[in-house]
């Protein structure tokens, strides 16, 4: 009898030990699991914004952030903080990287590390149909024009004589503008300009074919972490290689790069 219940209290103590041993590997999987804290504006279609699912984040950048996280061995969380405050917080250590069509230029580059170029940008015109007085960007003297604060849109339009520059919180916002005709122009990055074509089913706009600069995008990571920057830019690297950008490229524009 004394035996049996011996034999009880080893099994009932070796289910006890399993269980603490399998607790401790659990916690062990939930700390080591190292999360990429991703800053983005999501308010950017095709790159990143919130479909019909609003807590599901969406476009070209999200896919790739999220394949790359993925190489590195990271879980990837998605910030969505308005643009012109993600190097701010990329400053202040709330996220280890920003993905938002965000275009590497010097003026950055004082500020955060950037990736390699991941997409080849630039900037377009958007007017409504029936204007034929502005072709180009030269014909943009003088006139009013959205873009959206804090972006690269932003500065050339100021650089632009005698343009009245409205500076709006998302590109939706311009678009609203012009649709509203508080502006006679929107600058926006092309694709951005483009897919709000097709996906508005605003008939009244159109793009001009112009192109005002050639920008490259990347993803911005904080001046002090080289290892992050390194590790960004062989994920990316291997994911060119073994063909998943150019899957998540065709997804979203179609063809191949
Ligand atoms: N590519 C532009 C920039 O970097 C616009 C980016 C954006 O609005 N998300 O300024």
């Amino acid at each position: 009898m004394s035996k049996k219940i011996l034999v009880l209290c080893m099994a009932a103590l070796m289910a006890v030990m399993a269980m603490v041993a399998g607790c401790g590997n659990d916690k062990k999987a939930a700390d080591g699991e190292k999360v990429l804290k991703v800053g983005t504006n999501a308010d950017f279609a095709p790159f990143e914004f919130q479909g019909a699912d609003p807590t599901a984040y969406e476009g070209f950048d999200m896919d790739l952030i999220r394949a790359i996280g993925q190489e590195m061995g990271y879980k990837v969380e998605i910030n969505n903080l308005a643009f012109d405050g993600l190097i701010p917080s990329l400053e202040a250590g709330n996220i280890d990287v920003i993905i938002s069509g965000m275009t590497i230029n010097e003026e950055r580059k004082q500020k955060v590390l950037f990736s390699d170029s991941y997409y080849k940008s630039g900037l377009s015109i958007m007017l409504p149909k029936d204007n034929d007085s502005i072709k180009s960007f030269a014909d943009l003297k003088g006139k009013k024009i959205a873009v959206q604060i804090g972006t690269t849109s932003a500065t050339e339009a100021k650089k632009i004589e005698g343009a009245q520059v409205k500076e709006l919180n998302s590109s939706a916002d311009t678009f609203i503008e012009l649709a509203a005709k508080g502006v006679d122009a929107v600058i926006n990055d092309r694709p951005v300009n483009d897919r709000y074509i097709v996906e508005s089913k605003n008939d009244k706009v159109k793009v001009l074919p112009d192109l005002l600069t050639a920008e490259d995008y990347g993803i911005a990571i904080n001046k002090k972490d080289t290892e992050l920057q390194s590790k960004i830019n062989a994920a990316l690297k291997k994911l060119k290689d073994n063909g998943e950008y150019d899957k998540i490229y065709a997804k979203w524009f179609g063809g191949k790069k």
